[in-house]
């Protein structure tokens, strides 16, 4: 059976909700030959999470594709710029760090990045030896200069925001620029046809809002995909023993630094994330509740806020639980599940809004057709899903099992039962040959989520003997991170810059 989709209604106003209502429709007006109506069920009273989320790359492209200014979407959101992530106390925990950064790794000979930096016998670390992200992450520099285009950098980059704040701008973009329709209400209810398709979501004000197509992006409660449609959730607790994080919002003081990099510190049971905004940090201890208490996680953050030079005592925690899981699949009938609604691992590497952004990107490409087989068109997009998710574990996974910290947390990461199989595998195979190239072979690899960059970085900053060792020079990398840090501007400067008054308040 073939139908043809002209209304959407998505369900859910947080990010998942207005970034995909976002997407439908900058991107099928674009295409021109349709105009979708696209409606967001927003309830007053219940709001989106936001915790101080790091992005990928990706997200330039999805804020250009909606029709954003990057200079307007930095200045009203109070957002930064991220160029990766550098990891501390992970592998000992008696202060060795990595940087996974977001540039490909590059080499001015012939040889592979990997098999140059062994063969040189620098004591640099791989990250160092190919780029030159980890020299201008250090000295907190922006990744664009003043006078860099939009959305362009001399680095490649990502943002980090507040996931609620985010929402609220795109919630204004979609409505004054799109056409999106905000129905500012709660959903109680479903109407479904006799197929179980459904027909109407039922509101508290509104009555039944009829549409072709529902979106379920209600975050945890996954009221569609979850509670109507009793989707199956793979369960990943076994694998990734998190499941609380205590997170804080602090202002800055006159000393404050605003990081190129999430700061993603190992503790004795999970990790700290330490996110700089514009105007002020997102911290928070992602942790597990089988490992630890409500009060010595409460310490242990206190502590890592303390050493930062900031009172805990001024500040209010807030607790977040979430099990760690996704659904089998997330399109059922007419309805898909985008955003927490589907599935939420732990935020290691940030790839939740990510997932987001491709699944929203899928649904255009699927539903665009004027008639289209929502069977198997559900079918592949299940499927591929189901293996992205997989390949997120996959990734995930690998930073926990190079750890060598001892506390029962960091142990039982590496029990081999809580190790998917073909990880166990992989890394067996990475360990004898002390490369992962031929990893590269590997079937449906080259559609990974996680491009294999990202895994050598993991991979061989993890390797014996080359620990990060800032300054050394004499590389050719080395010459032109010097020349960029000349370059460019601190975060910090790039920000005051756009705002026109001091960023620190
Ligand atoms: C601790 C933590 C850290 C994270 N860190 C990162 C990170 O660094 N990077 C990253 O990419 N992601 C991260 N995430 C995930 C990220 O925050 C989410 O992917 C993103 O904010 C999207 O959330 P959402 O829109 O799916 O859900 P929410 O923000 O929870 O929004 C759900 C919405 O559903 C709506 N709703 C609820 N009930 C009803 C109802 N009855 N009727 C109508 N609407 C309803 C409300 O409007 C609500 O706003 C993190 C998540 C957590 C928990």
């Amino acid at each position: 059976v073939t139908q043809s989709i002209n209304s959407i209604v998505v369900v859910g106003g947080g990010t998942a909700g207005w970034l995909t209502a976002g997407l439908l429709v900058a991107k099928l007006d674009k295409a021109g030959s349709r105009r979708f109506e696209v409606s967001v069920i927003e309830p007053k009273g219940i709001p989106p999470i936001g915790v101080g989320e790091g992005t990928w790359p990706t997200m330039r492209l999805t804020l250009r594709q909606i029709g954003v200014s990057e200079r307007e979407f930095l200045k009203q959101t109070g957002a930064s710029f991220k160029q990766g992530t550098k990891f501390k106390n992970w592998r000992t925990g008696k202060g060795d760090h990595y940087y996974h950064p977001f540039d490909a790794p590059k080499t001015n000979g012939d040889m592979p990045p990997v098999a140059a930096w062994k063969a040189s016998g620098s004591k640099l670390s791989f990250a160092q030896f190919v780029g030159i992200q980890e020299d201008l992450c250090e000295a907190q520099k922006s990744p664009k200069r003043h006078t860099s285009r939009e959305y362009a950098g001399l680095t490649n980059y990502g943002y980090h925001f507040e996931a609620d704040g985010m929402a609220k701008f795109l919630k204004d973009h979609c409505q004054a620029n799109l056409g999106v329709r905000l129905i500012a209400d709660h959903m109680i209810g479903l109407q479904c046809l006799e197929d179980g398709s459904v027909k109407a979501v039922e509101t508290q004000e509104h009555g039944y809002v009829k549409g072709d197509f529902f979106v379920d992006c209600t975050g945890f409660q996954s009221l569609l995909i979850k509670q109507h449609f009793k989707a199956t959730t793979i369960p990943l607790s076994e694998t990734f023993s998190c499941d609380r994080a205590l997170v804080a919002r602090i202002p800055y003081n006159e000393t404050s630094k605003i990081e190129s990099v999430t700061l993603s510190t190992a503790q004795e049971a999970g990790w700290i994330w330490d996110v700089s905004l514009a105007k002020r940090l997102g911290v928070g201890y992602v942790h597990s509740s089988a490992h630890t208490t409500a009060e010595r996680a409460k310490e242990v953050l206190s502590h890592y806020i303390a050493e930062k030079g900031y009172d805990p005592e001024t500040l209010s925690l807030r607790e977040l639980k979430f099990t760690a899981g996704y659904v089998d699949r997330c399109w059922h009938k007419n309805c898909v599940g985008i955003g927490l609604s589907s599935g939420f691992i732990e935020p290691l590497e940030a790839s939740s809004i990510m997932l987001t952004e491709t699944a929203a990107r899928e649904l255009v490409e699927d539903i665009s057709a004027s008639n289209i087989d929502l069977q198997s068109v559900a079918a592949g997009f299940n499927e591929r899903f189901k293996n992205r998710w997989q390949q997120v574990v996959h990734f995930l996974k690998l930073h926990y099992i190079m750890s060598s910290r001892e506390e029962p947390f960091w142990v039982n990461h590496r029990f081999p039962k809580t190790i998917p199989a073909d990880l166990q595998k992989d890394f067996l195979g990475w360990q004898k040959s002390g490369v992962i190239d031929d990893f590269a072979d590997k079937e449906g690899f080259q559609k990974s989520l996680f491009p294999m960059d990202s895994y050598k970085f993991v991979f061989h900053a993890l390797t014996e003997g080359h620990d990060s060792q800032i300054g050394q020079g004499g590389e050719p990398i080395a010459s032109q991170a010097e020349r960029h840090l000349k370059l460019l501007p601190t975060n910090q400067e790039w920000l005051s810059h756009l705002s026109g008054t001091i960023n620190v308040e």
